[in-house]
């Protein structure tokens, strides 16, 4: 039966799935059929259903926490449904500091290792001990080691080998008692009384004016992927944009900051029906309301048109984007 998910997915476009299904508990899983197409869902805050999706849609609602106190760490094992920003708050209460820094995060925390989270100068992996999960073939538990979980920048094995075939069911994460704090981005060199409380509440009061809230303006957080481009291609775009932000990405790489393509290009502000480049932060689209799929593709092609012609890069996007039998990719001048 049709089941709308506009309230399932942080961007919030009309869209409805062929079947809804909810895990609260594990045995659950062992009675999915998984029959294709399906989608694995947390709080769909890096998700956008751009059209009505004819798949199951899998959301992760499992709760539970475990706190172990070991000789130098804590041990917490989370169960995928909690909500991350939660987690951090729980952590912070039960003095258990070093998830400060990814405070405010929006999703689940069996969406985190998937893309390793990553903010103010932390990665998840950082913390991670071990991830359990679901394994779609054989229908057991799989336990992941940190190194098997291959984690890269925004990247994992989650993305690659086991994308569409493991359900993440538990996260282990070792909290060591020897608390470090990481004070190397800019907001959080200010801080002069050093606490994880007072980390956490600069975290805050720094991503919210930055990032609208997607449950009060929708969104899915940083729209667009910083490109990554040639040494010789930097070089020639820096002669006519002296100010472009650029990072070492590898001996013959660098990456460039998306946001500021967008927003040099003239596009901050710029509106589809009710889908618009936000205004504080170019990196970012928002949905006013009154909007369907077909506009933000729109919005989409015109943004990396517009990238292209300025400054030969595509612009590839971050977010996932679901169609009708999946997940689909927009490139320039190609529609799904
Ligand atoms: C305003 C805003 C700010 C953000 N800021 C940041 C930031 O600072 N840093 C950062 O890293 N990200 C950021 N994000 C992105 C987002 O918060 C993360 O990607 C988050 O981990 C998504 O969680 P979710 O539960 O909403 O995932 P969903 O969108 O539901 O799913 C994301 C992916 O994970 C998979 N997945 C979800 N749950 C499971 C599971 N249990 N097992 C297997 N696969 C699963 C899905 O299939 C999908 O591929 C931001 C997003 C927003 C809207």
């Amino acid at each position: 039966m049709a089941h709308s998910v506009q309230a399932f997915h942080t961007f919030s476009l009309p869209s409805q799935c062929s079947q809804l299904i909810e895990i609260t508990e594990l045995e659950q899983l062992q009675q999915q059929s998984f029959s294709r197409p399906f989608c694995i869902l947390g709080e769909g805050s890096n998700t956008v259903f751009l059209t009505d999706y004819h798949g199951q849609v899998i959301k992760m609602a499992t709760k539970g926490i475990t706190a172990t106190v070991r000789e130098h760490d804590y041990l917490l094992e989370v169960a995928a449904g909690e909500n991350w920003h939660q987690l951090v708050i729980y952590t912070l209460e039960q003095d258990m500091p070093g998830l400060e820094n990814l405070a405010l995060i929006p999703g689940t925390v069996g969406a985190a290792p998937v893309q390793n989270i990553g903010a103010y100068g932390v990665e998840l992996a950082k913390y991670i001990d071990y991830v359990e999960y679901f394994d779609i073939t054989s229908k057991e538990l799989v336990r992941l080691s940190n190194a098997e979980c291959q984690f890269g920048y925004r990247d994992s094995i989650f993305k690659h080998q086991l994308k569409s075939h493991a359900v993440i069911t538990l996260v282990g994460l070792c909290l060591p008692k020897q608390w470090q704090p990481e004070l190397s981005y800019g907001p959080l060199q200010q801080l002069k009384d050093i606490t994880a409380q007072n980390i956490f509440a600069q975290v805050i009061k720094t991503r919210n004016s930055k990032l609208p809230n997607p449950y009060v303006l929708a969104n899915a957080g940083s729209f667009f992927k910083n490109p990554i481009i040639s040494n010789q291609q930097l070089q020639s775009l820096l002669q006519a944009y002296p100010q472009l932000p650029h990072y070492v990405y590898d001996n013959e790489h660098h990456k460039v900051a998306a946001g500021w393509l967008i927003e040099q290009a003239n596009l901050k502000g710029y509106r589809i029906a009710g889908i618009a480049v936000h205004q504080q932060q170019a990196l970012v689209l928002v949905n006013h309301g009154n909007s369907v799929g077909a506009d933000l593709i729109a919005m989409i092609q015109h943004i990396q048109q517009q990238v292209w012609q300025c400054y030969h890069i595509r612009l590839q996007h971050e977010v996932r984007l679901m169609s009708r039998d999946g997940e689909c990719h927009i490139d320039l001048e190609e529609t799904p």
